[in-house]
């Protein structure tokens, strides 16, 4: 059934200049334009004045099945079913804030895989998903409690063997220590460049994507060189590092709110006092990276890692006013979360309102990008592959 949406400010996300009207149904994008083409058989109008549409959100980074707890260890204890059904929840609350696409960054024992299946055969609502399994890490490196430790490049193979045979979309590789995780250091690298080469050819030569948790300076560049897609939070990038990465497309995905949200709430709200002191150590290194990253010309997606302390599933886009707050203008966050992550997410049928494309659309009320908080705030109706969500 054609709907269309008339009378609206486009950003497809670029701002389109005199028209107003997108027609779509479950296949796709059938017509943009001025107004509504005689041969469209159009049996629902909605009426977008004052309103903007953007392509449906992406967000780079979550934790689909951890929840925004002060202390999210303790839940990795509970059965793989008590967390396939939280992961459900929490599809859904994003689904509904506007985000119609997701990557998942390492869930325990592949819900997040079955999570990813169930919502595509439509048993529960959520976004589209893309998901990692197990990501790749050294024993008792960061993210060993969920991920699978391997501890050599013929291992590192193997993990990722074993990833892509369990039909993860991308594989996630641990390069330094992180936050969350006890007794290592963010700016430690961890996985050798060696190990992360032989992931990373096993990826490529199945097609998928791959991504890097890193945040010290060396595990970085040891990934970079090692020819991954994207570097997740990167805290300590330096001119080298951007250099290389804009030469080679890697992405950067920030996650502004991850640390943002652990030192809002800090050690009184149960957050354990060694991850506050690491997030608060590094916070201003990770704001001057992405600024940094901002003006050497790195491409740069939105990601949250949202299921971190009080980085609450649902309120993703707060990442976009980070962003703003930080030096990035609205339309460049707005296309970070849309046309540019679907690029690192290699969906081309994503992330951009034109005809041909699927269907994944928002309707704001008001211009987000005069007031990038809307997106937070003032999201009318979320469109997932031309089905009306709310
Ligand atoms: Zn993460």
């Amino acid at each position: 059934m054609l709907t269309a949406i008339t009378n609206v400010n486009i950003y497809a996300p670029e701002f389109l200049d005199n028209q107003s009207v997108v027609v779509f149904d479950q296949t796709g994008i059938k017509h943009v334009g001025v107004d509504i083409p005689d041969h469209l058989d159009v049996k629902l109008y909605i009426d977008g004045s004052g309103c903007s549409l953007t392509p449906g959100l992406i967000d780079s980074h979550v934790h689909i099945t951890m929840d925004p707890d002060p202390d999210p260890w303790p839940k990795l204890q509970e059965s793989d079913a008590m967390i396939s059904l939280r992961g459900a929840k929490n599809a859904l609350q994003s689904l509904r804030a506007g985000f119609t696409t997701l990557r998942d960054m390492g869930a325990k024992n592949h819900v997040d895989i079955a999570l990813r299946n169930a919502i595509r055969q439509g048993l529960v609502p959520g976004p589209r998903l893309l998901v990692s399994g197990k990501c790749l890490c050294m024993t008792g490196g960061h993210g060993w409690m969920m991920g699978r430790e391997v501890d050599s490049p013929d291992e590192a193979r193997k993990g990722a063997r074993e990833q892509l045979k369990a039909t993860a979309d991308v594989i996630k590789i641990m390069a330094t220590g992180g936050v969350m995780t006890p007794g290592v250091e963010p700016g430690a690298a961890q996985l050798t460049y060696e190990e992360m080469a032989a992931a990373v050819s096993e990826a490529v030569k199945a097609g998928k994507k791959t991504a890097t948790h890193a945040q010290g300076s060396t595990g970085i560049r040891n990934a970079v060189l090692a020819g991954i897609s994207s570097v997740e939070h990167g805290f300590y990038l330096t001119e080298e590092i951007c250099d290389l990465m804009r030469q080679r497309g890697t992405f950067l995905v920030a996650t502004l709110a991850a640390p943002h949200w652990i030192i809002e709430h800090g050690e009184s709200a149960g957050i354990p006092a060694w991850a506050v002191e690491k997030a608060r150590h590094s916070s201003a290194a990770h704001v001057e990276s992405f600024r940094l990253a901002m003006r050497e010309g790195v491409p740069i997606a939105m990601g949250t890692d949202a299921g971190t302390p009080f980085n609450a599933h649902g309120k993703n886009a707060f990442e976009l006013e980070l962003m703003v707050r930080y030096g990035m203008s609205p339309s460049d966050a707005l296309a970070s979360a849309t046309v540019r992550a679907a690029e690192l997410l290699g969906l081309a049928d994503i992330g951009r309102i034109a005809t041909g494309m699927a269907a994944d659309m928002i309707l704001v009320e008001g211009d987000p990008i005069e007031d990038i908080r809307l997106l937070q705030s003032s999201i009318r109706t979320v469109i997932k592959n031309g089905t009306i969500i709310t």
